[in-house]
């Protein structure tokens, strides 16, 4: 495959707060956090008699048991299609964030509703950000997986989005190195690390492993299977998200291409990730399989030097690979000369210390002080104009993605990737229009109602379908409506 079906799925954290009426003494109602992200979604429950729901540019909105909006992207065939959809995404969630604050102000409820793109409440719990990747169903899947794992355990000295540990490092399980969380404040790579217990296992929950192995391909299985990796952080900066998955799929095509890799198999994936998560030098020594200690700092620049030598024998299959080479390159240099001024405009977790390194060492404060837990966890505020990230993005602080300029997410909001999302996207879009629902899932589009019709897109980069088309056709045909019934609020 030259191009690869790429998605993301994001769940985000939500919290309603109150400042509670003082001069009337009314003691202010705070809804938890189900029913907040119940309420976030009652509209669309309304609307379709499910929390579940496909949206006009492709992608997925939905609700699961729990407190997490998740919104998973339309099926993308280059980065720059996933970045935008990724933050569409955003732009989505917080229009529903912005009408249930409305909402909530009309009923005498009052208060603020904030929606966090983070991997840890403050209860501890972990959520997820799960990168999908298409891949051949010819690939040998077990080798793919023992391959990938240690460079998805190392790849977080630039994928991360950092972490503050008020009390240190947390401890965990046996022959842990760390302290229990008793030690000083410190200051992690990565939010997921500490939260992730297996290396490949087909449950995403009890045992949380890197990669979920459940082959569920949302195409035609004789010919493709689908790479679920749930160890990754969710990132906020453009340019940090390309880089995660740009540097993973170069990763998969050199391991695709059947090049013999050489083994190394760590002892603990799971252990290795903490270890090097809490190690911002890069050099702390992880245990091999096979004896013997590697750093990730080590391993990363072997496979920075593999896919640069594969990239020269077979040539860049896309036009981001050499920005891609470079910043992986520098991110890598940043870690080990120290100066994470090389990366701080573009790698989440140096965009985020030099923010609360700078308001600490204006307040003379460290990481134990509470203020510098809030700026961590506002920096993953979504709302534009109050989340510090997109503040800083706004002000030219944080890069974008090169060529890009914000535009194209606001475009992704509404239009589908040029994938089967377009098919997709464009029926759902006439449903709408014509008053008509779909159950849908990756694959199917069943029109509800008495004139049943179902549609099947199994390979996810046919924009073309006959049957597809001729549906929406018909749907154009019994449009009925002069305004679009969409249960999202427009945007303001
Ligand atoms: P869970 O949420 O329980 O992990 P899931 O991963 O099956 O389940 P979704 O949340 O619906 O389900 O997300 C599926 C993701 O996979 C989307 O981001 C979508 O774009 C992507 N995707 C769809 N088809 C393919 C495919 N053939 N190959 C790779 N990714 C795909
Ligand atoms: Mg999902
Ligand atoms: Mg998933």
């Amino acid at each position: 495959m030259d191009q690869r079906i790429i998605g993301v799925e994001t769940e985000f954290g939500i919290i309603h707060t109150q400042r509670g009426d003082a001069a009337s003494g009314e003691p202010a109602r705070t809804l938890s956090p189900d029913d907040a992200a119940r309420l976030l979604f009652q509209p669309i429950v309304e609307w379709g008699r499910s929390s579940n729901l496909f949206l006009p540019n492709g992608a997925r909105l939905y609700l699961d048991v729990g407190a997490h909006p998740e919104y998973a992207s339309a099926e993308c065939a280059n980065l720059q299609d996933i970045v935008a959809q990724d933050r569409a995404g955003e732009l989505i969630v917080d229009r529903m964030r912005q009408a249930l604050e409305a909402k909530l102000a009309a009923d005498g409820t009052g208060g603020s509703v904030y929606l966090f793109k983070t991997n840890v409440d403050s209860s501890g719990n972990s959520f997820g950000s799960h990168e999908n990747y298409m891949i051949g169903r010819d690939t040998r899947f077990a080798r793919l997986v023992a391959s990938l794992i240690p460079f998805l355990v190392t790849r977080q000295l630039y994928s991360g989005t950092g972490r503050i540990h008020p009390n240190g490092p947390v401890g965990f399980g046996e022959g842990q190195t760390f302290g229990g969380g008793q030690g000083e404040a410190s200051y992690s790579f990565s939010q997921r690390a500490d939260h992730i217990w297996e290396d490949a296992s087909s449950s995403t929950t009890r045992a949380r492993p890197l990669i979920n192995t459940r082959d569920e391909p949302h195409g035609d299985s004789e010919r493709f299977r689908r790479l679920h990796v749930i160890v990754g952080d969710s990132t906020m900066s453009t340019t940090t998200t390309a880089l995660r998955l740009g540097v993973t799929d170069l990763m998969l095509r050199v391991i695709e291409s059947g090049q013999p890799l050489q083994d190394r198999t760590l002892n603990s994936p799971a252990m290795a990730l903490r270890q090097i998560s809490h190690d911002l030098t890069g050099t702390f020594q992880v245990a091999m399989r096979e004896g013997g200690t590697r750093s990730a700092l080590d391993l990363q620049r072997e496979y920075w030097e593999v896919v640069s030598r594969f990239v020269q024998a077979n040539g860049a299959h896309h036009d981001r690979v050499d920005w891609l080479l470079e910043l992986w390159a520098r991110s890598l240099e940043a870690v080990e000369c120290g100066d994470h001024s090389l990366i701080d405009t573009e790698i989440d977790w140096a965009i985020k210390k030099k923010l609360i390194d700078s308001w600490a060492e204006r307040a003379g404060a460290d990481y134990s002080h509470p203020r510098a837990a809030q700026l961590d966890l506002t920096y993953h505020d979504i709302a534009p104009g109050r989340g510090l990230f997109r503040m800083l993005e706004e002000r030219g602080m944080a890069a974008r993605l090169p060529g890009t300029d914000g535009s194209e997410a606001e475009a992704a909001v509404d239009q589908p990737p040029a994938t089967r999302a377009a098919l997709r996207g464009a029926l759902v879009q006439a449903g709408m229009e014509a008053g008509v629902h779909f159950t849908a899932d990756w694959v199917n589009m069943k029109v509800n109602g008495p004139a049943q019709r179902v549609v099947t897109l199994r390979d996810p980069f046919a924009t073309h379908d006959e049957a597809a088309e001729q549906l929406l056709e018909r749907l154009r045909a019994e449009r009925t409506t002069a305004v679009t019934s969409s249960p999202l609020p427009p945007a303001v």
